[in-house]
């Protein structure tokens, strides 16, 4: 079984593999396997990107995301006449020529990623560049997004020979088993600036401890006052600072974002 690996911290949104999908797919008909890509408007590889956190604590994370190719596909289940299959390989491909009209495919993906081609009145997307993959001559056998990345993001290979050690999937609550698996995800993060209001200076050199009762991180203040707590798991979290001879405890979730706290008074 194939799939891909795609280390996302590795990803510096330069969009390559975006751009070499499009241009394989757009104005390429790669029958029996997909008619043309329109120019606008399906992004079968899109890079999300997101900002996270509040200003001036603030990241940009990005995340390349084709179809997952689902082991358990809802696209699959969901498709009239046997329009959308599984590969030997794994790869899921929509059938160009049986799927035409079905457009409760483009609702089935919960993933979002098929998309509908009104002039065509066709589902389209990702094929898993299996033109390639199958053309002995070509010199490119693995998926065009792949070989466009200029930093090595993404892999793709057969399962049981990627390191998925540690690797995870995209919401694995939706049951679907999916043939990506991504390394590097972002995770949340707490940040802030801290002072003494007194005399207006940062503290350099402050503990910050970030504890739920059960995982704790810490981090010392650089010499711009500033610590960023990385890697932290959803949850509520209690934040200890303790610096220039006082303490100052706050409360923070990092359930639905990243928190950029800003300056802290230390008093
Ligand atoms: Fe089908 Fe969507 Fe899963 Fe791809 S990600 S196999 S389109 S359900
Ligand atoms: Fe596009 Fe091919 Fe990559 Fe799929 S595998 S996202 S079709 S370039």
């Amino acid at each position: 079984m194939k799939g891909f690996l795609i280390h996302a911290d590795k990803c510096v949104g330069c969009h390559a593999c975006q751009i070499g999908c499009k241009d394989e797919h757009c104005g390429n008909c790669w029958m029996p396997y997909a008619q043309e890509q329109p120019e606008s408007g399906q992004f079968w590889m899109k890079v999300d990107q997101k900002e996270r956190g509040q200003r001036p604590q603030v990241k940009v994370s990005y995340i390349p995301t084709p179809c997952q190719h689902c082991e358990n596909a809802p696209c699959i289940a969901a498709a009239k006449d046997d329009a959308v299959y599984r590969r030997d390989d794994g790869l899921v491909i929509i059938d160009p020529v049986k799927a035409k009209g079905q457009r409760q495919l483009v609702d089935a993906c919960p993933y979002g990623k098929i998309f509908w081609n009104e002039e065509l009145e066709l589902p389209q997307k990702c094929t898993g560049c299996a033109h390639l993959l199958d053309d002995e001559d070509s010199p490119i056998r693995v998926p065009r997004c792949v070989d466009n990345c200029p930093v090595h993001v993404i892999e793709f290979g057969e399962l049981d020979e990627l390191d998925l050690e540690g690797a995870e999937v995209l919401h694995p609550e939706y049951g679907t088993k999916p043939h990506v698996y991504y390394k590097g995800l972002p995770k949340k993060f707490i940040a802030g600036t801290v002072f003494t209001p007194a005399d207006e200076e940062i503290v350099e050199g402050a503990q910050v401890v970030v504890t739920n009762g059960e995982q704790t991180y810490t981090d010392t203040t650089n010499s711009w006052g500033d610590f960023w707590v990385d890697d932290l798991p959803d949850g509520d979290w209690t934040v200890t600072i303790t610096g220039a001879g006082k303490e100052k405890v706050l409360n923070v979730s990092t359930v639905d974002e990243d928190r950029g706290l800003g300056d802290i008074p230390l008093e």
